[in-house]
C-alpha cells in the first residue's frame, strides 16, 4: 500500500487511477480533474464515512432503472469460513510492477514466475477498437509518445491512448512510470533505458498467459488466472466507445466466460458492473473496486457502498470487492493496524475482499515491513490482495 507521506507527487494509497499526476487542470475542462484524478489532496485515511442518504436514494433509483428490469436481486449466501493462509490470492498488480515497468509482458512473466495466482490487466481501448493493456487513459507517463507523435497532443497537453490506432501504438516504447517532472515516479524501481518494452493487446496477454500455463504452469501444477479491469467506462462512452463488451469479447475468445473460469472482471463503476452482470449477462466473477469519491474515478458513491445496505446491493451483482487499504485496516504512526470491520461485513453478504495495493516501497503508517502488512491483512480475513511485489507477498504467506 502506498504511503502519502513518502509519495506526495503520487496519488497516495492508490492502486488504481488514470494518471497519478499532479493537479494541472485546464480551466475550461474542470471535469477532467475528476475524470483523471488530477488532484493534489490526499484521500481521507478514515474508512468509516457516514452514508449519504441522497446517494443511497440515487443508487436505489439506479437499481430500479436497471436495463434488466430486475429491481431486486437476491444476495448470495454468506461465505464459508476462510482459512487465510491457504486461500489468500496473490494478484499481481500490473504484473511484478515493483521490479519491471508496469503492464509489460516482461512484468507479467516475472509475476507468473514469482508465484502470483492472478495477473492483472487494465484495459484502455484504441482508436480502432483494440483492447490495449494499459493503466492510464493517457500515454504521457509510461511511453515515448511525445517523441514519436509530437503533434498528436490534445489541447489539454495530454496524449490519449484512444486517439491512436493499434498500429501506431505498437511503435511506442514503454518505460518505468515517470512523474510530471520526468523523474521516476517511485525511487528505486526499474531504471534502465533503451530496453524496448512495448505495449500489447489484451488478446496478446491472454494468449501469453495461456502459453505459460501450458509450460511453466503445467510443470508446477498450477494455472494462473486473469484479473481484468474495465477502465473508466463512462469516459470511454463519452469518446464514443463502449469498452465493456470489447473486453468481455476478448476474454470470451480466450475461453473465459464462466464463473468457474480462472478470471475476474473488475471495475470502479458500479453502474457498469451491474450492466456487465444483468445487461451483458456475464457469468464471470465480478469485483467492485472501491475508492474514495474525491478520486473522481466514477459517479459511484463509495461511502455508500461501504455501508451494510451498499454491500448488500453490491452482492446482488458482484462476487467481491476491491477496497483500498485504509478501508480494511486503520493505520496510524507507531500503532498496530486495526481491522475496520469491512471484511466481516462483506463476508456476511457473501462478498470476497481483495484490497489494493501492497507495496514494499510504500508501506502505510505504523507498518514496518511488507510481511507485517500481509499478516495484518490475513488477520483481518481478506481473501486476496493486489501487490506490486508478488514474490514478497507469496513468501510472507509461507
Ligand atoms: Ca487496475
Amino acid at each position: 500500500m502506498d504511503c502519502p507521506q513518502q509519495q506526495a507527487n503520487l496519488h497516495p494509497w492508490r492502486g488504481d487511477g488514470p494518471t497519478l499526476r499532479h493537479a494541472r487542470p485546464a480551466p475550461l475542462l474542470p471535469s477532467l480533474v475528476a475524470l483523471f484524478g488530477l488532484f493534489v489532496s490526499a484521500p481521507t485515511m478514515s474508512a468509516s464515512q457516514p452514508p449519504s442518504n441522497s446517494a443511497s436514494a440515487q443508487a436505489a433509483s439506479a437499481a430500479a432503472n436497471s436495463s434488466s428490469g430486475r429491481t431486486v436481486l437476491t444476495p448470495k449466501p454468506a461465505r464459508a469460513p476462510i482459512s487465510p493462509a491457504k486461500h489468500l490470492l496473490v494478484i499481481a498488480h500490473r504484473g511484478a510492477s515493483g521490479y519491471l515497468p508496469e503492464h509489460t509482458l516482461e512484468a507479467k512473466a516475472l509475476a507468473y514466475a514469482q508465484g502470483a495466482d492472478y495477473l492483472e490487466q487494465d484495459v484502455v481501448i484504441s482508436k480502432d477498437g483494440v483492447p490495449v493493456v494499459a493503466h492510464d487513459l493517457i500515454l504521457d507517463d509510461t511511453s515515448n509518445v511525445r517523441d514519436v507523435f509530437p503533434d498528436r497532443v490534445r489541447a489539454d497537453g495530454h496524449w490519449y491512448l484512444i486517439d491512436f490506432t493499434w498500429e501506431e501504438l505498437r511503435t511506442l516504447t514503454l518505460h518505468e512510470r515517470t512523474a510530471e517532472d520526468g523523474k521516476p515516479a517511485r525511487a528505486g524501481r526499474f531504471a534502465a533505458n533503451g530496453v524496448g518494452f512495448r505495449l500489447h493487446t489484451l488478446d496478446e496477454e491472454l494468449a501469453f498467459i495461456r502459453g505459460l500455463n501450458a509450460t511453466l504452469g503445467k510443470a508446477q501444477g498450477r494455472e494462473v488466472g486473469v484479473y481484468t479491469e474495465v477502465k473508466s467506462p463512462a469516459w470511454h462512452r463519452q469518446q464514443g466507445v463502449d469498452a465493456a463488451p470489447i473486453v468481455l469479447a476478448s476474454l470470451a475468445r480466450h475461453g473465459y466466460t464462466k464463473a468457474t473460469d480462472h478470471a475476474y472482471v473488475q471495475c470502479f463503476d458500479f453502474a457498469e458492473l451491474r450492466r456487465i452482470r444483468v445487461g451483458l449477462h456475464s457469468e464471470l466473477k465480478l469485483i467492485q473496486l472501491i475508492g474514495e469519491n474525491s478520486w473522481g474515478e466514477s459517479d459511484t458513491d463509495y461511502p455508500y457502498l461501504l455501508t451494510p445496505a451498499g454491500l448488500r446491493e453490491v452482492a446482488t451483482v458482484a462476487d467481491g470487492i476491491g477496497p483500498w487499504g485504509p478501508q480494511v485496516l486503520r493505520f496510524a504512526p507507531g500503532k498496530v493496524p486495526v481491522p475496520t470491520g469491512l471484511v466481516e461485513a462483506a463476508h456476511a453478504v457473501g462478498l470476497a475482499v481483495h484490497p489494493f495495493t501492497l507495496r514494499a516501497d510504500e508501506l502505510p503508517p505504523g507498518v514496518t515491513s511488507l510481511p507485517a502488512l500481509v499478516h495484518a491483512l490475513q488477520a483481518a480475513g481478506v481473501d486476496g490482495a493486489f501487490t506490486d511485489f508478488p514474490d514478497q507477498v507469496r513468501a510472507a504467506l509461507k
